[in-house]
């Protein structure tokens, strides 16, 4: 796997987008050794360790977002290209949202239905490009996009908590701390595009229209001042107008980028904005986006609960509360009351107790309150559960 986070001095993750190329002084979440930013033109941009190996980056671990920053599906360049193509055709075709995919394809389409790209119609006798099959090729509106990346990501979540579960209760110790860190990292991205917010501005410059889509944790009116003083260095006036916001929506920037690469122009190496022909449909795309609903479980990432309490939680709703709770407090308690039984004064109203007599004579005898002879007793009573 690529190590695409890292922790600072406070344990707190950094994201590799947000640190520059070289040495750091950030630590691998897994084994805690110092790492170096890498950022080249070739490979996805990670953090590698300092001529170490680490047994936990070697694993093959799913901790990044589905469907956020990579739409290729692992997919090679044969293959996209003929997607591609068979996507761009349909544009000439009665039904330019479900192409006719030719009878005699250059590569083999079984492949393309195992991993779920196309599926068999029977009805048109044909194959036909599925959701995610729409999503490779940015053919998917945004709408539809938002609820196939909700399941996915919401799943992974779901699968990188039942790693937790199955080392936890095989009792595989580096594999369970692998699998809270891999569940760590994961959260972390999530929470990232929770906390977001989408925007699309119109940018009225010297070369015209343009328009930028992005995102921001915070105030929408800082980021508007943000991008001018960027865009004053190309630009004599520079005026942005805001076109939308949508809260919780930050999964969407990279797959708008995707879906409307076509009208990209780059300024810089931003690759945030566009020059659309008409920029009415594309409007219509963001507007006919629900607006976020958060379940019960985004709500928690939200709020970023403290991990303990959030694994404690997790192992609560699987059921291992009751294992927990044995080798824990009862235990712990059953010291204490040893402890108690063990001083020498009640070692002496343990033994009046056994003659059978009242708690009264019981106290009298052992020279003890009633009170005390009561506490032993319990103690004993305790001691004899299992
Ligand atoms: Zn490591």
């Amino acid at each position: 796997m690529w190590l695409e986070y890292a922790l600072d001095k406070d344990n707190n993750p950094v994201s590799i987008k947000d640190v520059k190329r070289g040495r750091t002084n950030l630590r691998c979440p897994y084994c805690g050794r110092e790492l170096i930013v890498k950022k080249g033109q070739i490979k996805k941009h990670h953090f590698s360790h300092v001529n170490e190996i680490c047994n936990a980056i070697s694993r093959k671990a799913l901790v990044g977002l589905p469907l956020y920053d990579s739409f290729d599906l692992g997919l090679s360049p044969k293959y996209l290209e003929f997607l591609n193509e068979a996507w761009e055709q349909g544009k000439y075709q009665k039904y330019p949202n479900n192409p006719r995919i030719p009878l005699f394809l250059p590569v083999d389409v079984e492949p393309l239905e195992e991993i779920g790209v196309f599926r068999w119609n029977d009805w048109r006798r044909m194959s036909e490009f599925t959701k995610l099959g729409k999503i490779v090729v940015g053919g998917l509106s945004l709408n539809l996009f938002n609820q196939e990346q909700e399941l996915r990501l919401k799943s992974r979540l779901e699968f990188l908590e039942e790693q937790i579960i199955k080392s936890k209760s095989e009792s595989a110790s580096e594999d369970l701390s692998y699998a809270i860190t891999d569940y760590r990292l994961y959260r972390e991205q999530y929470r990232k595009i929770l906390r977001a917010s989408l925007y699309f501005f119109e940018i009225k410059a010297d070369n015209g229209i343009s328009h930028k889509i992005g995102v921001t944790f915070g105030d929408i009116e800082q980021s508007i001042s943000e991008i001018k003083l960027d865009l004053n260095q190309h630009f004599d006036t520079v005026s942005i107008k805001g076109l939308g916001f949508w809260s919780n929506r930050g999964n969407i920037e990279y797959y708008f980028q995707h879906r409307y690469q076509a009208f990209n122009y780059s300024l810089g190496n931003n690759a945030s904005y566009f020059k659309f022909d008409d920029v009415k449909p594309v409007l219509r795309d963001l507007r006919r986006m629900k607006p976020k609903q958060l379940c019960e479980r985004e709500r928690e990432i939200l709020e970023d609960k403290a991990l303990d309490k959030v694994l404690l939680s997790l192992y609560i709703r699987h059921g291992m509360q009751k294992s927990e709770a044995h080798i824990g407090r009862p235990l712990a308690q059953r010291e204490s009351t040893e402890k108690f039984l063990a001083k020498p004064k009640n070692q002496v109203v343990i033994a009046v107790l056994k003659k059978g007599l009242s708690l009264r004579q019981t106290a009298s005898e052992a020279g003890v309150s009633v009170n005390t002879v009561r506490k032993v007793k319990a103690a004993l009573e305790q001691n004899r559960d299992p």
